[in-house]
């Protein structure tokens, strides 16, 4: 037993932090309190000091974070129910101009997920597909739309047609090197602005592509 210098409580040497060979004087109470105060009476300094950690230990960050969410996941579905619509309506608009400032590094976290959750992807792409026919349909019908518009007078149509089936051979993906709905320029619908990615190359990409989508 240990009398702790501060509360001057007799407590086990348990609850008290090691410190070399023995322990601190005052008690983990004690010291979580002192510390707790601590960061509340430097909480600038303490914010940007875990900041600076956090980006020099990367690889922790995520792994803590990963716990951290799984633990709390089912309580903040919970909360997220219990939401009002204003609340609801109040979030989107903060989720939307978060988006919207960090629409480069959301890219960047979405590719990796998906490159590491392939199955799952696969998964929830098809049970979209199943439940969205009407959509799916129309997405192919645009695309169909898309390169007919884009296929001009002189392309090589049996040239096409190869590149279409030696994807269909390779199980690769046809990529529009130039998109045929690009935001600044529409490529064609020619065998010069066609390649083959391999599923995983198209979609680093970007692109949106589920087997037996056309085009
Ligand atoms: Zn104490």
């Amino acid at each position: 037993m240990k009398i702790c210098s501060v509360c001057a409580v007799d407590k086990e040497e348990s609850e008290f932090y090691k410190m070399g060979a023995g322990h601190r004087a005052r008690c983990k109470k004690c010291d979580s309190a002192d510390s707790a105060a601590w960061r509340a009476a430097n909480k600038e300094y303490d914010t940007a000091r875990n900041a600076a950690w956090r980006l020099a230990n990367p690889e922790q960050t995520a792994a803590a974070k990963k716990v951290w969410h799984q633990a709390h996941r089912s309580e903040a579905n919970k909360r997220r129910r219990g939401w009002s619509d204003e609340k609801r309506a109040e979030v989107k608009v903060v989720a939307k101009k978060y988006r919207a400032t960090n629409a480069e590094k959301i890219k960047v976290t979405e590719r990796a997920w998906v490159a590491n959750n392939r199955e799952k992807v696969n998964a929830g792409n098809a049970a979209w597909k199943k439940a969205n026919p009407a959509k799916i349909a129309a997405i192919n019908a645009r695309r169909e739309a898309d390169k007919i518009r884009a296929t001009p007078a002189w392309a090589d149509l049996e040239a096409i047609k190869d590149v279409y089936a030696e994807a269909a051979y390779f199980g690769m993906h046809v990529d529009h090197i130039v998109p045929l709905r690009g935001r600044t320029v529409c490529g064609l619908h020619v065998w010069d602005n066609l390649q083959l990615l391999t599923p995983k190359e198209n979609i680093a990409k970007g692109n949106r592509h589920w087997p037996g989508m056309s085009g």
